[in-house]
């Protein structure tokens, strides 16, 4: 069982026959919450930031500090964690010709189903048309945003300072890095033996450490949420409802057509046992807008939760998080297609190849932080040859957005992290199919 009732067993109301006093009626059920498992503590911390954030409005902000502190903390494993997690995945790996195959798979599937999630975007935005009869005027003076090279990403990919990566949070240099270093060890032999033991503590202490954090997710997921939903009234959210409702309604149909279809038909794995296992990674995404704040939870999930290997999570996930970014790709095919809408621009058929092009590699080149999406939206709609307006159209719901597309990102990575485990005989069917029993 991953995320359990806390080590300490909650003390059970003993039946003396006396009558109940107010403090054991009110505690009551709180104990019933604590013995819930994790997963469904941090679905009813979701829910209940949802309701206080409307009920309290602005007011929620107060419980801002709380969010912060839970985001901290988990954004305080993301280095150490992919790094040491990969390290000790690559030295249990000695075929190094098993982890090329690794990574050819988990690009194709990343590829393969951003360009689905475009195509979900752009037909749902052209079947419900949420920017039909909106009349907006194009200025036409903003500056474009410059998309960075494929030249230059492939040259940064390698640090010229380990440290220096370590310090900025490089995720993909840290990746090369370690895997570097992984392989390195495994070459020496029985001289790396060390080595191989000390990665292998340190991940363990890390996945400890990360267990430790999750058992306040509840609270943290919680007061996350509340602070998000009360900064964004009915006044800033209803004139855009009808798009809000077109990019929630293509994320979940991305989710359940693509991913549990995936799922089924190829890995022949029960979808709903994948969905229960991810929920919190997929609470801490919608709240924290953040695939790489939800890095350290993804790859815990996946090893207890779904049975994937170390080094099949700790390799595929902390890419994913970094490339594979489906939620960005259908918020950019929907948008597109509704800024067209708003400001009366009929698309010719190169465009929509253009934006499907560029929202792909734009998906790709989005960072995994709050609002990166929206930087790259600026780019897909200069490339089609549509007005930057649509960008301010958006920026004061984007947040909203956000949470669903960091959603669809981090599902995207971890049915990733399920297919390549699965067809690398390194998914623990036992663990997998257990998941729905705690
Ligand atoms: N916030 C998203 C993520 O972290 C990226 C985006 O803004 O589209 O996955």
């Amino acid at each position: 069982m991953l995320y359990g009732p806390p080590a300490r067993p909650v003390r059970t109301i003993k039946t003396t026959g006396r009558p109940m006093t107010q403090s054991t009626t009110l505690s009551a059920p709180l104990r019933l919450l604590v013995r819930l498992p994790l997963w469904q503590q941090i679905l009813i911390g979701l829910a209940l930031g949802v309701a206080a954030g409307m009920a309290f409005g602005a007011d929620a902000q107060l419980l801002a500090p709380i969010g912060t502190l839970f985001l901290n903390a988990i954004k305080m494993l993301i280095v150490p964690l992919v790094f040491v997690s990969l390290v000790a995945g690559i030295t249990s790996m000695q075929d190094s010709a098993k982890l090329g195959r690794i990574s050819l798979k988990t690009i194709a599937i990343y590829l393969v189903t951003t360009a689905f999630a475009v195509s979900i975007g752009l037909v749902f935005g052209a079947l419900f048309s949420p920017g039909e009869g909106m009349n907006m005027v194009a200025s036409g003076t903003q500056e474009a945003k410059q998309a960075p090279s494929l030249v230059s990403i492939l040259v940064g990919l390698v640090p010229s300072n380990p440290v220096t990566a370590f310090a900025e949070g490089n995720i993909l240099q840290i990746i090369v890095f370690a895997i570097a270093l992984g392989v390195s060890i495994n070459l020496i032999g029985e001289r790396g033996a060390p080595a191989v033991r000390l990665f292998n503590a340190l991940a363990e202490t890390f996945y400890k450490l990360t267990d430790l954090v999750m058992r306040v997710a509840p609270i943290g997921v919680f007061a996350l949420t509340a602070g998000v939903v009360g900064s964004h009234g009915a006044e800033v959210l209803l004139p855009l409802a009808g798009v809000i409702g077109v990019i929630y309604l293509a994320s979940i149909a991305h989710v359940l057509l693509v991913y549990g279809g995936l799922l089924g038909l190829l890995a022949r794995l029960n979808p709903l046992r994948f969905f229960q296992g991810i929920a919190p990674a997929l609470a801490v995404a919608f709240s924290t807008s953040s695939s790489s704040g939800t890095l350290p939870v993804s790859i815990e999930c996946a090893r207890k939760n779904l049975g994937v290997s170390e080094g099949v999570a700790g390799f595929v996930l902390p890419v994913g998080a970094t490339i594979n970014m489906d939620g960005t790709a259908i918020y950019q095919g929907v948008l597109a297609l509704f800024i067209a809408q708003a400001f009366g621009i009929d698309l010719s058929a190169g465009q929509y190849a253009m934006i499907i092009l560029t929202a792909t590699l734009a998906s790709i080149g989005t960072a995994g932080i709050p609002g990166a999406g929206l930087i790259m939206l600026g780019l897909v709609l200069t490339a089609a040859g549509l007005p930057l307006e649509g960008v301010a159209l958006i920026a004061g719901i984007d947040r909203i957005l956000d949470m669903a597309r960091t959603t669809v990102n981090v599902a995207g990575d971890l049915m990733t992290t399920t297919l390549v485990g699965r067809s690398e005989q390194e998914l623990d069917r036992a663990v997998y199919d257990s998941s729905t029993k705690e």
